[in-house]
């Protein structure tokens, strides 16, 4: 498995499939200040010690991640959420439109048989359900924007750090499948809110990162083409 790598100033990928676990999504990290951190994913949840010693060695103490924000309902996204809020206290953040995947009410969503592991649900503590959101962190702005398409409560998150624009995308590239709840032309809106942040980074949800504008642009428009 590969090291844990820097993306940008207090930004991480700390896990993926070559980093945490073949089942794992991307995971990325985002250093708010002194040694506290948020998470974006967790991964399918055989992975969390991995991802506690790479979140570690970047400087983050797993006692002081405040929040785990989940993209979406998918069980490669968010099957270590209950075991990190339990075991560090950090809040969870998610689209009221997946709660019920997430807090178990309707397990088939979060894909878990494709994966077969157990899914263990967890209550979100911070329910997002208007378009966006702006959540102040520690001393970085998390701007939660509402994307539905691959799921009914898909988001994505961007922040500016610097002179940058860092957008956690996640699944920009689908898949679509009605048992997810996908929505192609709710997906095609949502890229295209995604388009015009004009972000200079792009953290995709299993292909890692895009940059510099240009790239990002391209990598999104890329999947316009083709649904
Ligand atoms: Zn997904
Ligand atoms: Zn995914």
């Amino acid at each position: 498995m590969a090291k844990p790598k820097k993306i940008w100033e207090n930004v991480y990928q700390i896990g993926g499939s070559n980093i945490s676990h073949t089942s794992d999504c991307c995971i990325y990290l985002v250093g708010i200040g002194g040694n506290e951190g948020v998470m974006i994913d967790c991964g399918a949840g055989q992975s969390a010690n991995k991802l506690v010693a790479n979140m570690k060695s970047v400087g983050v103490d797993p006692q002081q991640l405040k929040a785990l924000i989940l993209t979406h309902c998918h069980i490669d996204h968010i099957g270590a959420a209950n075991l990190f809020k339990e075991r560090y206290n950090c809040r969870l953040i998610a689209h009221i439109n997946d709660q019920d995947a997430i807090e178990g009410k309707d397990i088939t969503k979060t894909a878990a048989q494709w994966y077969g592991v157990d899914y263990s649900p967890a209550k979100i503590d911070h329910i997002l359900a208007g378009d966006f959101e702006k959540l102040s962190i520690g001393n970085v702005k998390f701007n939660c924007i509402h994307t539905p398409g691959h799921t009914p409560g898909s988001i994505s998150v961007f922040c500016d750090i610097i002179d940058k624009r860092v957008l956690f995308g996640q699944d920009v590239h689908g898949p679509f499948d009605e048992s997810f709840g996908s929505n192609i032309s709710d997906w095609r809106a949502s890229m295209q809110k995604l388009l015009d942040l004009e972000a200079d980074i792009l953290c995709e949800g299993h292909f890692g990162i895009y940059r510099p504008k240009e790239e990002v642009k391209k990598y999104i428009e890329g999947y316009l083409r083709r649904f």
